[in-house]
């Protein structure tokens, strides 16, 4: 399995958006993997984790085709997540040529809502919407999508909607997607222990990287990634061959790449950047 982290940051990017703070200003200098763009990751070209608002540069600048993907798995309706507007332009005369006829989304009720506007929008043309079938998903759902098996598990996460994490499996390979959530709620650890997965890989909220972060809150720290580890390699989910990544940084947690490496380095997480393939 081939992961690609497409986009490494919290919502407002790194730099952000409008911003001149410190952090912002350091990695509009330092560029390379200082420079991170909003939440998504691919894997093996043709399985998106989100549509996010940086959807059209991730494919520039890793040389994707987008018309290649297949399916699209939606974490929860934030903008930084679920950005449906460019799927307009999928079909002609936007699009020729396209690989793939159909893509299909699985979200929940907030993505669809997302997806209907779009939809109802004068800018898509029945040759984009024939090509998109969208599936409402469930937690603790288990989807087939070709020979990927995606369970959707409830995070902690956008109150307002039912946010999801990811387990998605191929092939004897596992991956867990667990961003945008806080600390995980009870439910979500009981089911990981009880379906005794072995994770390959872990992709880990780590939105305020190392400022303080409460256990109710709707993102995680290092140290809360430290504790889930911990949880997982308890329930045997997770053991010395699993490669952990932390992600999704806010530029208030000052998420300068080597920075970050070097909290990193006492717990053995790996730093994910903007085009990181990761090789499962
Ligand atoms: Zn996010
Ligand atoms: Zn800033
Ligand atoms: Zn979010």
């Amino acid at each position: 399995m081939k992961f690609r982290f497409l986009g490494t940051a919290a919502a407002e990017g790194m730099p952000a958006v409008f911003c001149r703070c410190e952090a912002c200003e350091k990695a509009r200098a330092l560029k390379g993997k200082n420079i991170r763009s909003r939440a998504q990751a691919i894997v093996n070209g043709e399985l998106l984790l989100d549509f996010s608002s940086d959807t059209y540069w991730h494919a520039v600048q890793n040389g994707l085709y987008l018309d290649e993907v297949k399916y699209i798995y939606f974490t929860h309706s934030h903008m930084d997540h679920c950005s449906c507007v460019d799927l307009q332009l999928r079909g002609k005369p936007f699009a020729h040529g396209m690989k793939e006829p159909v893509v299909t989304l699985y979200g929940n009720e907030a993505v669809k809502a997302q997806f209907d506007i779009v939809c109802e929008g004068e800018g898509m043309f029945p040759s984009a919407r024939s090509g998109i079938v969208f599936q409402a998903i469930k937690a603790f759902e288990t989807v087939k999508s070709g020979d990927y098996e995606v369970t959707a598990l409830p995070a902690r996460h956008a109150p307002q909607e039912n946010a999801y994490v990811y387990v998605i499996s191929r092939r004897g390979k596992t991956v867990f997607y667990c961003l945008d959530t806080g600390w995980l709620l009870d439910e979500t650890f009981a089911y990981l222990q009880e379906k005794k997965y072995r994770f390959d890989m872990i992709a880990l909220d780590c939105t305020s990287v190392d400022n303080p972060s409460a256990d109710t809150a709707g993102h995680m720290n290092l140290q809360q990634n430290a504790r889930v580890v911990e949880k997982l390699r308890a329930f045997g989910c997770v053991d010395e061959r699993t490669k952990i990544f932390v992600t999704h940084f806010s530029h208030n947690g000052n998420p300068l790449h080597e920075r970050v490496e070097a909290l990193c380095e006492p717990y053995g997480f790996a730093v994910a950047y903007d085009g990181l393939e990761v090789e499962l």
